[in-house]
């Protein structure tokens, strides 16, 4: 159940963080992947190394996915490589620390292309593909704040990752008569170097309090992914799946 032999997947900011916990989870269900990162190269290799030492292939490809260009450079280098694309996670994302009175529309522009335009131009190529091959599963790494809200002010972030559950919704019903899925993860609190770098150590912890389940892992949002990628997962479309250990702050 849940495996993923002989599938080809694409985790867009996948060098360290969620997209490489959701690298290595699809990796372990038998999935070869393709690591693509904006430029920590280092980090890149290192995920790629971890893949194959499970016995599956790896192809790093360094990409702004928030640049069409690069994005259809990206595309072609694995249509070469792989001849085919089944499983699409996007998941390249940043944030910043501002709220509207600090914020410009510099910050505003940069977020909504790192996080959201990013989305449109990978899944516009990826469709393109699962459609001629009647299969593919698409997944937006969204997050509790596109449910909810941002704890702090921060619209960009906020507007970004409720945005990526609409196009999912829509998407949904231009994928299906393809055999495309396409869904969201809303992750709630994660503990990499963004949610630190937003957040900081001791609010962390505060944070990790006020949840039942405390903080998740990567392997949290991994484990989802490689469900919602699956062929048992063939029924669900359109959905949020919520990781967030129950996670209830409004
Ligand atoms: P990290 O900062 O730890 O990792 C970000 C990843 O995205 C890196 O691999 C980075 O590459 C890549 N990246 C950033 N910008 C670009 C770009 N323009 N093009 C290609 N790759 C890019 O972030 P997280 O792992 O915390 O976040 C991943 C996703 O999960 C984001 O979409 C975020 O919104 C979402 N999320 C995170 C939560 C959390 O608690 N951490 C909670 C809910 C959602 P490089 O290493 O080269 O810089």
């Amino acid at each position: 159940m849940f495996r993923l032999d002989n599938k080809i997947a694409l985790v867009t900011g996948s060098s360290r963080g969620i997209g490489r916990g959701i690298a290595l989870a699809l990796a372990k269900a038998g999935a070869d992947i393709v690591v693509n990162y904006a430029g920590n190269a280092e980090a890149a290799e290192e995920t790629a190394s971890l893949i194959r030492e499970m016995g599956r292939k790896a192809l790093v490809v360094q990409a702004d996915v928030g640049e069409e260009e690069q994005v259809d450079i990206m595309f072609d280098k694995i249509k070469n490589e792989f001849g085919r694309l089944d499983i699409l996670v996007n998941n390249a994302g940043t944030s910043q620390d501002k709220d509207i009175f600090a914020m410009d529309k510099s910050d505003w522009d940069r977020i909504i292309k790192t996080n959201l335009t990013s989305g449109m131009l990978c899944s516009k190529r990826a469709m393109e593909m699962m459609r001629e091959q009647n299969f593919g599963r698409i997944i937006f790494i969204s997050s509790v704040v596109g449910e909810r809200g941002a704890l702090y002010g921060h619209i960009h972030y906020a507007a970004t990752k409720s945005g990526q559950i609409g196009i999912t919704k829509t998407l949904a019903r231009t994928g299906a008569p393809y055999n495309i899925t396409v869904n969201a993860i809303a992750p709630g609190f994660i503990a990499t170097e963004l949610f630190l770098q937003t957040h900081g150590e001791e609010e962390m912890k505060k944070l990790a309090a006020s949840v039942p389940l405390g903080i998740g892992s990567l392997e949290d949002v991994g484990y989802a992914a490689v469900y919602l990628a699956s062929d048992e997962a063939r029924y669900v479309t359109g959905a949020t799946l919520d990781v967030n250990g129950g996670n209830n702050f409004r």
